[in-house]
């Protein structure tokens, strides 16, 4: 089968082995009709997490066209997925820290969404993997997983009535990010470093959004929208400069969600911490629970996904991860 495979930070596509499931034991075999490229993708390759000869890929729509199972999936099933399960039974699940679940960190597809075929497992299909039903586009099905994580977050961050929340970094994660407060009941506020993001954000329902190149206008501006600060602020922009935007947007006592990694040594400081009496809380990729509750809001119409994404043809993959890092498109929606 053909796989976009990892070779020296670009994709190769080669034939490889599809996966068979007698060799995995009870599961499905999906067909993937489409996948995201999501930005741990690109992390991963950068810092070497991901080994050459990988295949990467895990915000999947696909397929099923072979099945072993107990659930009630089907062959024929059109569904979308999250790739890590974890195992509700030890002291982190008990924690309700379900991503930091070192059974959730072994489990994955085999060998990744950038592929024509991936096997998924009985647990898969158990705890992760949801029918799309008609109303849904393949893209918008994409979304899953990218979704369950901003989810994920916003119920960390605790948000309540009359929060006031602002997003730091308008890519895609931070458009859906948006779309997660706004879900919950909450106005949101974004900023970003490119003006054409702080536009588009707009018409994704943000009460109003600043372009960051002048920081001190950009934060006298913010002031006007919120005095004191904002309750929470989340940030899923990539750059360090991003991390002292936080700690001077957001108020005393309030609350910084980190969603992304950022190069280099940034540290939030026990001072700002301590008298500002600030949380500052990781959020780290979704829950089971988190899988579903995206799923509903998907289906029920509560976010709005279309117009972010991109499509590539798995032949094009490498435009795709060049105009991801370039910033010339917001996200790549690869189709198999
Ligand atoms: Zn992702
Ligand atoms: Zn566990």
């Amino acid at each position: 089968m053909k796989a976009a495979v990892l070779e020296n930070n670009k994709f190769v596509i080669m034939d490889i082995p599809k996966p068979i499931l007698d060799e995995y034991g009870k599961g499905a075999i999906i067909k993937v009709i489409g996948c995201g490229l999501c930005g741990s993708d690109i992390v991963k390759m950068r810092t070497g997490k991901a080994k050459n000869g990988s295949v990467l890929g895990h915000e999947v729509i696909g397929e099923i066209v072979e099945i072993d199972s107990n659930t009630m999936f089907q062959a024929g099933d059109r569904v979308a997925l999250g790739h890590h399960v974890p195992c509700f039974n030890c002291q982190y699940c008990w924690g309700q820290s379900y991503s930091m679940c070192r059974h959730f960190k072994e489990t994955n597809i085999i060998p990744g969404g950038f592929a024509e075929y991936i096997y998924v497992s009985e647990e898969h299909l158990q705890n992760t993997v949801f029918n799309v039903n008609f109303g849904l586009s393949d893209i918008e099905a994409s979304f899953l997983e990218p979704l369950a994580c901003c989810i994920r977050a916003v119920k960390r961050a605790n948000i309540r009535d009359n929060t006031k929340t602002l997003i730091i970094g308008l890519g895609s994660v931070g458009i859906l990010m948006g779309q997660a407060v706004k879900a919950f009941g909450n106005e949101v506020y974004g900023c970003d470093l490119i003006s054409e993001r702080v536009l588009f954000s707009e018409n994704y329902g943000f009460t109003k959004s600043y372009t960051t190149t002048d920081t001190a206008k950009a934060l006298g501006e913010m002031y006007n929208a919120a005095p004191n600060g904002f309750d929470v602020v989340f940030l899923t922009a990539g750059a360090s400069a991003a991390v002292n935007l936080s700690l001077k947007a957001v108020r005393d006592g309030g609350t910084v969600v980190v969603f992304s990694s950022i190069t280099g040594d940034n540290a939030f400081k026990n001072n700002d911490i301590y008298y500002r009496e600030l949380n500052i809380l990781g959020s780290y990729s979704p829950s089971p629970m988190d899988l579903e509750d995206s799923m509903q809001l998907l289906e029920k119409n509560r976010v709005k996904v279309n117009g972010i994404s991109e499509i590539y043809s798995i032949n094009d993959i490498n435009n795709a991860l060049k105009d991801t890092t370039s910033n010339k498109i917001m996200k790549a929606y690869i189709k198999l």
